[in-house]
């Protein structure tokens, strides 16, 4: 099988290309990623080599390049690329709407022209908008979202949904909750608050800190999309969760108490407007249909992302001396 990985340069396409490649060394894989402030070709430094991998650096946007690429055999198209942060969707929502909802159709399009087995959209439990102290997120939950960056993912859905129900396009969409695990770009919750207390910096919490989200590990998620992938029914939706509810507090705490540092790094500032207050995702669906199941339990998984943090300095400390660091002192010096 030839497949198209959009966004495989980011967190979790990467993470994804290097479980794929490994796993599939009979099937070839290219990676289109335009290279954003979050793509890092770091990440991908174990499959650069491997014969079965491929980088092209483009835009999912570029319709000339995403036909060239498409008509060239691929059968599938795994779809991560898109602006990914809720507080830059608030700053410049252009760009989200832009490369999320323009740059999903101009894929779907040629899909669609050449009549490829199967379009997975990577989407979010986001989409779903906020939920109050109880209940779960099924596939059925009406879209609500809330932000910039979740209404373009929302819209983005639609256009998949659309072109299966208009056009009959092989599509699934995976809609999960918060990934962590390594490579995540250090302006994400968890990344963030690992480096600011190693620099012993202060940890900017939103709010009250009581906003709930349920942790899933990147690896579970790229195990699902393995799944949707083969085994996934034309025009279904399926929701991925980790089943580990936690409020950002007690994931700053966390961090904090594995590294052996003190709470008073704690700084609440601001909340952020628009902000969700809990998502939980009810996965029965994939699991019933597809036999998926997470295999990591949270307390082993954050214990061994803060261990992949401190093992890999020179990752992130090249990231956050660049244009992050600007982002990052327009962001919270102002709070
Ligand atoms: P990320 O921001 O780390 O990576 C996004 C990647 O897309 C980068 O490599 C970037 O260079 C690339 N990209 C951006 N615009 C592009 C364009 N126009 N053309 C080609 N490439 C482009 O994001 P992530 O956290 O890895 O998320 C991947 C996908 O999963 C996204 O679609 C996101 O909405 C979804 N998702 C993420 C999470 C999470 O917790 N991180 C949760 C649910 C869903």
């Amino acid at each position: 099988m030839k497949i198209l990985i959009t966004g495989g340069a980011g967190f979790i396409g990467s993470n994804f290309v290097i479980y794929m490649v490994k796993q599939y060394p009979n099937y070839e894989f290219i990676n289109l990623d335009a290279l954003t402030y979050a793509g890092n070709l770091e990440n991908l430094k174990s499959v650069h080599s491997l014969p079965n991998y491929r980088f092209i650096k483009g835009d999912i946007t570029d319709r000339g390049l995403v036909e060239s690429i498409v008509s060239d055999g691929v059968e599938a198209i795994i779809n991560f690329a898109a602006e990914s942060h809720v507080d830059r969707s608030i700053t410049e929502p252009d760009i989200f709407v832009k490369t999320n909802v323009l740059g999903t159709q101009v894929l779907l399009d040629a899909a669609k022209k050449y009549n490829i087995n199967k379009f997975l959209q990577v989407s979010t439990d986001e989409v779903y908008g906020t939920l109050g102290e109880t209940g779960l997120f099924t596939e059925t939950t009406p879209l609500t979202p809330n932000s910039p960056y979740s209404s373009s993912k929302a819209g983005a859905d639609l256009l998949v949904r659309a072109y299966h129900e208009t056009f009959g396009l092989p599509v699934n969409i995976t809609r999960c909750s918060n990934n962590y695990g390594p490579f995540q770009f250090p302006e994400k919750l968890i990344p963030l608050m690992i480096i600011n207390a190693l620099n012993n910096k202060s940890l900017p919490v939103y709010g009250d800190g009581l906003n709930v989200r349920d942790w899933l590990h990147v690896e579970d998620h790229c195990r699902a999309i393995d799944l949707v992938l083969h085994r996934g029914v034309n025009g279904e939706v399926y929701n991925v969760g980790g089943n580990n509810e936690r409020t950002n507090i007690q994931i700053v705490k966390r961090i904090l108490s594995e590294l052996g540092k003190s709470d008073d790094l704690i700084q609440y500032v601001k909340d952020r407007p628009g902000h969700d207050r809990r998502y939980a995702i009810d996965s029965t669906k994939i699991t019933t249909d597809l036999g998926w199941a997470p295999k990591y339990n949270f307390e082993t998984g954050i214990k061994e992302t803060i261990q992949w943090y401190l093992q890999n300095q020179g990752w992130w400390e090249s990231i956050i001396n660049g244009e992050y660091q600007q982002y990052y002192e327009k962001q919270y010096s102002k709070r």
